[in-house]
């Protein structure tokens, strides 16, 4: 059922897989890189697939961060060439329209903000919004109308009209939350929602006979009574219900709609959207962490939704529909719900995916997330450590055509998955090793060897033409890290670290000081593991938040919830500067002021070593390779250079990528977009 097709207005979509919009880094800058990988998603089978948000005027921009745009006619090439690279797959082209009002800040076009009513845009810029009069609100209709005419121009097959997330002026206007006017456009819900009917209708009436129109809408601001509810929902699909041509719904705002595994399960949507779709006659569309095709029919069959909306699951396997339609579930590649993809919107970087290394790569480097170009000789390749970085290049390596040993130390293939996902809320992540696994299993040209720990003469002596060394990182035991470049004084007091912890270590004494100068997950997980078996944790941070990093996968604020909540001491904007005889001394990192905390064992999670040892031994011993026909030997991954399990898996591609192919040289490795100058 999952392959049938559904009518969207004047549009069919050839089955009920519809990529929903989604941000990926790369937008109006790098248009061919955006083009091809939304064409790759329509080839993975699709039917319907979106652009992220796109801008329709600079009055309201969101710059800072590099999503669409379609201001003027200029911008509409980019647009067309990303609707001819879906359309050639046979899928439908939809694009988002954004009007964001107070969502943005209006850093570009520096045009002070729109809004319903007179308040501070969202985030701390000393910006506010102005509240709209008559002629703004006839202005912002008229625009949205003109970037409907463009978006019709470029081809799209779907045109949204866009209200949630808490991005976008419709939807400022249809709370009460951000609307205090006491005009038509204020007070009732009637009133509230003119704004977003008016656009409806003139977006409608543009695209009468040629294009859907989708109207995105968010069924619960998740604020109470403060914002919008269901029940104003259910009274709003009264109002409005038979108007668009698909409903698009989503639930609070982006951090909830993108939740990650960590704090949240498959299908948790679920029960806000359930009802929805009996009060409308047209299509639903929803996202979820949609993943598995049980899941997915359920829903369908229960009324819940006509269409599974995916950004995530089609961002980790871009041809999760075709693999479902061939009855291929194991080639699954399912997605970790670690948001390292959303990190790329945030940091203005091209989208990167821990599970599918060609993401964002795609026009780029040419990978393709199941294309693999043949290999480029009949070298036999050793690979040797299993971890992320290991099992990606093996794989890789192995589609390519080449003989492979894939030697890991261990019984178990996965390095350090295997272990952080037995961490608190982390389990989802094996899924890493999982799918690496299963796909190495089908390749009879990869053998690998469990229980073999390999050293430099065991290499010279195998006869491989090439190896890989992705042999990890250990973390350090002595607080050198961003903070401290010379060891910490810790005597007297026991030292662990996240190595020794996922080994099942545990400290002696009750108190921990845990000292977090890595900021992203770990620390606070550790935090976590320990006080739910009894230990007094305070965290110590020299970051002005706990799991700092963590704002770009949009997790801080539900990290520091919990860790609250399970009874972390948190202790930001202090280092750790010595600890003695059952005390930390600590000291504010802006003042210097000092004070000592209880401490029988201190947890240091600040820096890792690559361990690189094999890799440098056999380069040191270059000379006797050539008598061993040895010809590359580079360490991949955390062995290369510690980092994220996204970075390992990519550099596990690249290493498979890189094997045999014209080296670059002094080149840029990858292709770009450079601008056109215009006439001075
Ligand atoms: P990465 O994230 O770069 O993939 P991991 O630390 O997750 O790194 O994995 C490294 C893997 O390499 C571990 O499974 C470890 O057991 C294995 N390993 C380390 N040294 C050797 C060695 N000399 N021979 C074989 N396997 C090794
Ligand atoms: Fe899923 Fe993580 Fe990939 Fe995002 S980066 S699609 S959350 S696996």
């Amino acid at each position: 059922m999952l392959f049938e097709p559904v009518r969207l207005g004047p549009v069919t979509a050839r089955n009920r897989f519809f990529q929903v919009p989604h941000c990926n880094g790369m937008g109006h800058r790098d248009p061919t890189a955006h083009a091809v990988m939304r064409g790759v998603k329509a080839e993975g089978g699709w039917a319907v697939v979106c652009t992220e948000e796109v801008e329709i005027h600079p009055e309201s921009d969101v710059g800072g961060f590099v999503e669409g745009r379609l201001w003027d006619d200029a911008d509409i090439p980019a647009h067309e060439r990303l609707v001819e690279q879906v359309h050639v797959h046979g899928s439908l082209a939809g694009i988002e329209l954004v009007h964001s009002g107070r969502a943005a800040a209006n850093l570009y076009g520096r045009i002070p903000p729109l809004g319903p009513s007179h308040l501070p845009v969202e985030g701390y810029e000393p910006i506010q919004a102005r509240r709209m009069g008559r002629d703004d609100l006839a202005t912002l209709r008229r625009r949205h109308r003109q970037a409907v005419v463009r978006s019709l121009r470029a081809g799209y097959d779907v045109v949204y009209v866009y209200a949630a997330h808490g991005l976008t002026t419709l939807q400022h206007f249809l709370s009460r939350r951000t609307n205090d006017r006491s005009d038509e456009y204020g007070g009732s819900l009637e009133n509230r929602a003119r704004l977003l009917r008016q656009v409806l209708e003139e977006t409608l009436e543009e695209c009468e006979g040629r294009a859907a129109v989708a109207c995105r809408i968010v069924v619960d601001e998740l604020l109470g009574a403060e914002g919008i509810e269901r029940g104003e929902i259910d009274e709003l699909f009264g109002l409005l219900g038979g108007l668009p041509d698909l409903w698009d719904l989503m639930v609070g705002y982006w951090p909830d709609d993108s939740l990650t595994s960590r704090f949240g399960q498959e299908a948790w949507t679920e029960e806000h959207f359930r009802g929805l779709k009996q009060l409308t006659g047209k299509p639903v569309v929803g996202v979820g962490w949609l993943t598995s095709p049980d899941t997915m029919v359920r829903l369908v069959r229960g009324g819940v939704l006509d269409l599974i909306g995916a950004a995530r699951p089609s961002i980790a396997d871009p041809f999760l529909p075709r693999k479902i339609e061939d009855g291929r579930l194991e080639d699954i590649r399912e997605c970790i719900g670690c948001n390292v993809c959303v990190t790329g919107d945030w940091t203005a970087t091209p989208i990167r995916c821990t599970q599918n290394p060609a993401m964002g790569e795609e026009w780029r480097r040419g990978w393709h997330p199941e294309h693999f170009r043949p290999r480029g000789s009949e070298a036999k390749v050793l690979v040797v450590g299993a971890g992320p970085a290991g099992l990606e290049a093996a794989m890789a390596l192995g589609k390519r055509g080449y003989e492979v040993v894939l030697a890991e130390a261990s019984r178990e293939l996965g390095g350090r998955v295997l272990a952080e996902a037995r961490l608190p809320g982390l389990a989802a992540w094996i899924r890493v090793a999982d799918y690496r696994k299963a796909q190495l299993a089908r390749l009879p040209n990869v053998e690998v060897a469990r229980e073999s720990a390999v050293d430099a003469d065991d290499v010279l002596a195998f006869g491989f033409q090439h190896v890989a060394v992705a042999t990890g990182a250990r973390w350090r035991a002595d607080g050198v890290g961003r903070r401290h470049r010379r060891p910490l004084s810790l005597a007297g007091t026991e030292v662990l670290t996240p190595d020794g912890l996922l080994r099942g270590e545990r400290p002696a004494g009750e108190r921990v000081v845990l000292f977090d100068d890595d900021h992203y997950y770990l620390g606070g997980v550790l935090a976590e593991l320990l006080t739910g078996e009894g230990r007094r944790v305070t965290l110590v941070t020299p970051a002005p938040r706990v799991s700092e990093w963590t704002v770009n996968t949009m997790e801080q604020e539900r990290i520091h919830q919990r860790l609250v909540e399970c009874g972390v001491q948190l202790s930001t904007g202090r280092d750790l500067v010595a600890c003695e005889g059952g005390t930390a001394r600590l000291a504010c990192v802006l003042t210097g002021a000092e004070e000592i905390v209880p401490c029988d064992a201190v947890v240091l999670v600040t820096a890792r070593l690559p361990e690189d040892a094999l890799a440098e031994a056999l380069l040191e011993r270059r000379s006797e390779w050539e008598a061993a026909c040895l010809r590359s030997v580079r360490a991949v991954g955390d062995a290369l250079a510690p980092g994220t399990i996204a970075s390992a898996v990519w550099d596990g591609r690249r290493f498979a990528e890189e094997l045999d192919a014209d080296t670059p040289g002094d080149a840029v490795p990858f292709r770009r977009e450079v601008v056109a100058l215009a006439r001075l």
